[in-house]
């Protein structure tokens, strides 16, 4: 932010030194300097323990793809000159035999993204200073340790010689030697191991460089490379990213958590990540380096254990933290390395956390007085918060666990166990619920983690990539549970005497860490029971935190909130969630079901005029009954009822074995009925005979749903419930659709009113194209407009929903398009129908209420948009009301903010 490119350019300043007090860069050099290497530099500022080193930028990155792999003129003199720097600030030499300078190369973009290099780490050990090492250490153990953990990266990152290669030899010595950790290994068998790495080298063309200047160079140009792993361009262009291009490429002295038992590498939170609480989270491995802890190679001692072991440490930490969360005012997810009883903290960044986590850490920090409420808003992502309505396993039907591991992320997952990611999307997408089984996950597993109700590895701490994935996504994970023995050729694992299978069930509580066997029922959500009285406010410590959080969200929005309800239990529900009223009953559910579907068909199928209207007369009877029970439940709000839309052909049987016995049923003739059928059929349905030309075709249909509409109000007025229902007419095109429908209406409810007032409205969905351009004419005969954006999205686009399914995943990936439109709203496109109509409806009547009920209601950004175009309210799925309150709070804060830095300041 505060030094341009430009004014970087001129001076031509293409490497950053950071050290404790004298950091050239700082946090807000993002851009520049990549997320890591400007914490890097902040922390330097702020006194924290650092170890020195220099950050080169990412303008060199791009000069270096723009240049065919060519440096800027003077790169290398700025290197070398920051390396003597980093010589001067340690003491110590790079490529000196007596005193060897390490470092690390560490790849960073602004954004971090997938596919770019790994750090590597002992960048500077050859056999020459390999011996220097040994002297200064007194450590043989050690120094060889670095240098195969050197060898072995160099090899796999820069190189790009399979890992697995390189594991094989380890997990071989080990077995050979009897020994489970690789600590167990001495000076000696690292040497052996170091010799069968120099083999694989060789195998594959190439030797290990033992030049300090040759690796330094080789990683860099390797991190530089890396943005341009195919990874990495498939990431950018999914996601669009454009601006901030270019990783920065940190290179930092070296620290050694693995000089013996006083030294130890750990990962922490400031705070719980998994329920925000305010403690110390984290977890630490003593004589270990780099990664170690989140690779699941030792399962690590929680930072508990830290305050016995060395509570100096400890207690240094803590200030470390707290000065980081002051400084940053949110939770940092920290890594520290702590070398023969000294502290150094090597990255800070922003920590993921789950959705209650997230709650309770904004409210706690409004609290705190380090964010205001409205950055309290901002800093929980909506679409987070239907996890805290998930259900819970239910304690009445829980069995014993048969093992148990680390509460990794919490929440309750049930289904079969597989063992590899491919088979989780293979059998999700069969509609199964899978529980991914694994030692440990990697970046390839994603897709198979998300697939999965919940995941249990059997290695890994809290920091592991199982961990952190499913924290980021919501989903239960144990993590580190050793009980189980995973048998990956056979796929199985056993546990506690037993043997589960591919295929068996299993249950984890992602909270308790607790694995059981079998498919355990589970019951609501804590918030929900609380929210239904069926327990205390004071018993449930993340409702009282949802509550607070939500009650700032409905101060701040401008936006109304309703629900798309269908029955009275929806409607308790959405209203306990804090639905403002129902944007979209759907009435055609009740006519499903044994005791009303018949009744349709009879409707639709009979030819006798008597019989028919008795059909109508039941029906009208029932769905009174229906409506009477949905208006009583929003007494007193709007109840917005949208008389029959889908075409007739859905009410009939399809196959012929259906078919005769319905025949039988009325007793007709099978021929007759197969020819009304085919009658009904059409080529093209969704497009077909089905919204209000329904009305039109068959007006007694509608007819009878505004009888019981309107008689279900009056008798709810009787009995003194105030009863708000608003008549909705599908896919009206042409104002004539409209007005023959209203003329019907206006006829039914002289019939059924007579003298006595109800009150009600009318008006119509806004979902095909033309409606939109002639919002004015519509406006004159509606009294509301609800967008219904998935019909709108559809016919704008001419995709078809029901087909968009095969071809809308090519487009996703290609970067034909970004995202479904289906899934948040098209702003260019349907958002523009949306602004015009909004504009001529408003216009030709001023009053018009606008909101909108498609399956967007529910989806932040669509809901943004709403906000943007001045609707009045959207409509939600009842679980995604949270979400919308939320969304609608932060386009205000948003708007508002906007507007406050366009102002001139004077
Ligand atoms: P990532 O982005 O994958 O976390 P990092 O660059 O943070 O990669 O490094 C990987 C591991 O190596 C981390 O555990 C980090 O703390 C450790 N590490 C990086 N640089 C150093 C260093 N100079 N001294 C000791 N450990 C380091
Ligand atoms: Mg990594
Ligand atoms: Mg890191």
């Amino acid at each position: 932010m505060s030094m341009s490119m430009s004014a970087s350019m001129s001076t031509e300043k293409y490497v950053y030194f950071f050290a404790v007090g004298q950091a050239e860069g700082n946090a807000g050099m993002r851009e520049l300097l990549g997320g890591k290497g400007a914490n890097l530099a902040e922390m330097a500022n702020l006194g924290i323990p650092v170890p020195p080193g220099f950050t080169i930028t990412t303008e060199v990155c791009r000069y270096y793809h723009e240049h065919g792999g060519g440096y800027p003129p003077g790169l290398r003199d700025q290197v070398n000159e920051n390396l003597r720097r980093l010589e001067q600030a340690t003491g110590k030499g790079f490529g000196d035999p007596e005193r060897p300078l390490l470092v690390s190369v560490r790849s960073g973009a602004a954004v971090s993204m997938p596919g770019m290099m790994d750090t590597v780490l002992n960048v500077g050990l050859t056999r020459t200073t390999l011996n220097g090492l040994i002297e200064l250490t007194g450590n043989p153990r050690f120094a060889w340790d670095a240098y195969r953990r050197l060898v072995q990266m160099f090899g796999n990152v820069v190189l790009g010689i399979e890992r697995e290669r390189f594991d094989a030899v380890l997990e071989r010595r080990k077995r050979d030697k009897g020994v489970k950790f690789d600590v167990e290994l001495d000076a000696h068998d690292l040497r052996g191991i170091v010799e069968e790495f120099k083999q694989i080298y060789r195998e594959c063309g190439v030797e290990f460089p033992e030049d300090p200047q040759e690796q330094l160079w080789m990683a860099i140009e390797a991190v530089f490379n890396s943005w341009n792993a195919p990874r990495a361009v498939a990431y950018r262009e999914i996601h669009r990213i454009t601006g901030a291009l270019g990783t920065a490429v940190n290179v930092q002295a070296m620290v050694f958590g693995n000089l013996g038992e006083r030294s130890a590498t750990g990962v922490a939170f400031t705070r719980d990540p998994a329920t925000g609480e305010k403690r110390f989270f984290g977890e630490y491995l003593p004589n270990a380096q780099g990664e170690d802890v989140v690779a699941g190679i030792r399962t690590p001692q929680p930072l508990e254990r830290l305050r016995e072991e060395m509570p100096e440490i400890y207690a240094e930490l803590g200030e470390i933290f707290a000065k980081l969360e002051r400084h940053y005012r949110d939770m940092q997810d920290v890594e520290f390395t702590i070398e023969e009883g000294k502290l150094y903290v090597l990255q800070t960044r922003t920590g993921e956390r789950t959705a209650p986590a997230a709650i309770r850490i904004a409210v706690d920090l409004v609290d705190e007085g380090l964010i205001t409420k409205e950055e309290a808003l901002l800093r929980v992502k909506p679409q987070v918060l239907d996890q805290l309505l998930h259900p819970a396993f239910d304690p009445k039907e829980r069995p014993g666990p048969v093992a148990k591991g680390i509460a990794a992320s919490p929440g309750a997952a049930a289904g079969r166990v597989v063992f590899t990611a491919d088979e989780a999307v293979a059998q999700a997408e069969r509609g199964e619920r899978v529980i991914l089984v694994r030692k440990e996950t990697s970046p390839d597993d994603i897709r198979g983690m998300e697939a999965a109700q919940g995941i249990l590895t059997s290695r890994g701490g809290l920091t592991s990539h199982a961990a952190v994935v499913a924290r980021g996504r919501g989903k239960p994970c144990i993590v580190g549970c050793e009980d189980i023995v995973i048998d990956y050729e056979r796929k199985e694992f056993r546990v506690d005497g037993r043997v589960v299978r591919e295929g068996d069930y299993i249950s984890i509580d992602g909270s308790t860490g607790e694995v059981m066997l079998g498919d355990v029922p589970m019951v609501d959500s804590e918030i929900l029971r609380v929210l239904r009285g069926e327990l205390a406010p004071e018993e449930s410590e993340i409702y009282r935190y949802f509550a607070r959080f939500m009650e700032w969200a409905d101060e701040a929005r401008r936006l109304g909130v309703r629900a798309n309800a269908d029955t009275p239990q929806e409607a308790r529900l959405a209203r306990l969630l804090g639905a403002e009223g129902i944007g979209l009953a759907r009435t055609e559910h009740m006519f499903f079901g044994p005791e009303r579907l018949p009744l349709f068909q009879g409707l639709i199928i009979s030819e006798d005029r008597a019989e028919r209207e008795r059909y109508l007369w039941k029906l009208a009877e029932v769905q009174k009954e229906d409506f009477k029970g949905l208006l009583r439940e929003m007494a007193g709000l709007p109840v917005i009822i949208r008389l029959l839309d889908p075409p007739l052909h859905e009410f009939l049987p399809k196959s012929d074995e259906e078919l005769e016995r319905l025949a039988a049923d009325f007793g007709i003739e099978p021929e007759k009925l197969r020819e009304r059928v085919r009658a009904l059929e059409e080529v093209n349905p969704m497009l077909g005979h089905r919204g209000v030309r329904l009305g039109i075709t068959h007006p007694e249909i509608y007819a009878m749903q505004v009888e019981a509409i309107l008689r279900a109000a009056l008798e709810l007025a009787e009995e003194g419930v105030e009863a708000k229902p608003e008549i909705m007419i599908p896919l009206v095109g042409d104002v004539e659709e409209l007005k023959f429908v209203k003329r019907e209406i206006d006829r039914v409810a002289a019939d059924v009113l007579r003298d006595k007032k109800v009150e009600y409205k009318v008006g119509t969905m806004i979902e095909v194209p033309r409606a939109c351009l002639v919002a004015d004419e519509i406006a004159k005969e509606a009294e509301f407009f609800s967008f219904g954006t998935n019909d709108l999205t559809q016919m704008t686009y001419g995709f078809s929903r029901d087909d968009a399914g095969k071809f809308l995943g090519a487009y996703e990936e290609k970067g034909v398009i970004r995202e479904s439109p289906f899934h948040t709203l098209d702003r260019e496109g349907v958002g523009e129908l949306m602004r015009l109509a909004v504009e001529r409806g408003r216009e030709a009547r001023p009053g018009l209420s606008l909101g909108i009920c498609g399956e967007h209601g529910g989806e932040e950004r669509s809901v943004k948009l709403c906000h943007q175009l001045g609707l009045d309210y959207v409509s939600a799925s009842t679980f995604r009301i949270p979400i919308a309150r939320l969304a609608a709070a932060q386009a205000a804060v948003e708007e508002r903010r906007a507007a406050e830095e366009s102002r001139p300041s004077s």
